[in-house]
């Protein structure tokens, strides 16, 4: 097939996530076939070669063309492609992935929920912390304090969830059950002379006086990622989840880490949950589980948490909860691949490692450019946030589209950064992978790319 004729197939049939719909009918929407990767590197069916910076969705962990994997998806195929795993049925690779996960999980973690995608690992985490009220005859206690920036999915429950305007506007979006409290995003803080310790008590206080507003009896769950990831890329500040915690402990409300991202090594921690000291009722993985390479996501539920749901079934029944897809064979397969790859190749030790010497250089080489606000980083996650004037913290009028500019100039230049949806951030979280060069590569490309947009 030619390209132009994929073109106008593509046009004329396929609805694809996230679509600018004036755009595309202007005819505008770019469209890129790709058709290969190796390592950190996608080529396309022009024969482009890009450094991926951002591991496809923050989710090729291993990076591209690992045979072990395919190797193991193909023989799960062969041998049986599908059986479902409602209660009394499983496979062994189901078996064996939910006994890796735990084992990796932090120590108060009990029991792995499987699923799809982040979305619906987050929906059944919501629907386990309502039955677990209901178990416990307190069927009030029920709504979710997540935060703005957050990202914890598309779906109802999960889109208002997600504190980012764009998942809410034009469809009805948040749920009245769902409410958003600040984000620990300390470059955003509402006082210029607030210390990073005085932000970290705004934070707490600012969850406070919702609580009270709202009434301890009638919330369920905080959710949040350890790192808010598509909300920008921050990294919390120091202290925020201690403090966080010992809020959440007082009102007996349950805490979600959304570890999506950060699970399985990005932050140079197997979790994020142990990087940060917050332990966790639910932990919600998928990206990292396979590393993309067969959808597959998890919901793993706390020791306490599994006691309570226990009690309930023998007057609940059967939990009324499950997907057609739930631990699918060809998703398990892969995951326990690519988990027995990160070990093997040492990753979360390397996205540590390499992480910091990439975050580091990037800071170095853009920190005294006159419009980076922040260059921030943990892990194998970075990101610089532009600004239009340093000194009184002035952000670019959106309609300037800086980030995306920049991200447009990195592309030319051969690599892949992402114009994160709100604010001029552009966002790095490449494959676990990357080497020392390679990160050399994506920030003298990034100079240049900023150079190009800001001068
Ligand atoms: N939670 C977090 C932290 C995410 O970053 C994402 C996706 O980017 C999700 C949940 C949703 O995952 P999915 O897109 O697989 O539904």
């Amino acid at each position: 097939l030619k390209n132009d004729q994929l073109d106008q197939w593509d046009r004329e049939n396929f609805f694809h996530p996230s679509t600018h719909l004036a755009q595309h009918a202007r005819g505008e929407s770019p469209n890129r076939i790709v058709t290969g990767g190796k390592g950190v590197y996608i080529e396309d069916r022009d024969g482009t070669r890009l450094l991926d910076g951002f591991a496809g969705l923050y989710c090729v962990n291993v990076g591209y063309g690992r045979q072990e994997i395919a190797e193991a998806i193909a023989n799960q195929a062969k041998e049986l492609a599908y059986y479902h795993a409602y209660v009394g049925h499983g496979t062994e690779a189901s078996i064996t992935l939910a006994k890796m996960v735990v084992e990796r999980a932090p120590a108060n973690m009990s029991k792995v929920y499987f699923g799809l995608g982040g979305s619906d690992a987050n929906e059944t985490n919501v629907k386990l912390v309502w039955y677990y009220n209901n178990v416990l005859g307190r069927p009030e206690k029920k709504k979710i304090i997540s935060r703005w920036r957050g990202y914890h999915g598309s779906g109802l429950m999960t889109g208002s969830l997600t504190g980012l305007e764009l998942f809410h506007k034009k469809f009805d979006l948040p749920f009245s059950t769902v409410l958003h409290t600040v984000a620990p995003h300390y470059l955003h803080r509402p006082d210029l002379s607030m210390s990073e310790a005085d932000f970290v008590a705004y934070c707490v206080s600012e969850l406070e006086a919702l609580i009270e507003r709202e009434g301890a009896d009638t919330i369920a769950a905080f959710i949040g990622e350890p790192v808010l990831g598509t909300g920008g890329i921050v990294p919390p500040p120091a202290g925020y989840w201690e403090a966080i915690q010992k809020v959440l402990k007082k009102h007996d409300i349950l805490l979600i880490a959304d570890e999506v991202v950060t699970g399985f090594g990005r932050l140079g921690s197997m979790f994020g949950s142990a990087h940060y000291g917050i332990e966790a009722d639910f932990i919600t993985i998928a990206k990292g589980l396979t590393s993309a390479y067969a959808p597959l996501s998890g919901s793993i539920v706390s020791d306490r948490v599994w006691k309570v749901l226990e009690q309930g079934t023998d007057e609940f029944g059967a939990i009324g909860h499950g997907w057609t897809y739930s631990a699918h064979p060809i998703g398990a397969a892969a995951g326990v691949a690519n988990l027995k790859l990160i070990d093997e190749l040492g990753l979360v030790k390397n996205a540590g490692e390499t992480g910091a010497y990439f975050s580091g250089k990037l800071r170095d080489a853009l920190s005294a450019h006159k419009n980076v606000a922040e260059v921030r980083g943990e892990g194998m996650l970075a990101a610089v946030e532009f600004v239009e004037d340093k000194p009184s913290r002035t952000f670019f009028d959106p309609s300037k589209k800086v980030g995306p500019a920049v991200a447009g100039a990195l592309l030319k230049e051969g690599v892949i950064g992402r114009a994160m949806p709100q604010g001029d951030i552009l966002g790095f979280a490449p494959p676990l992978t990357l080497s020392k060069a390679e990160a050399d590569e994506i920030v003298a490309k990034t100079v240049k790319a900023v150079a190009s947009v800001l001068g």
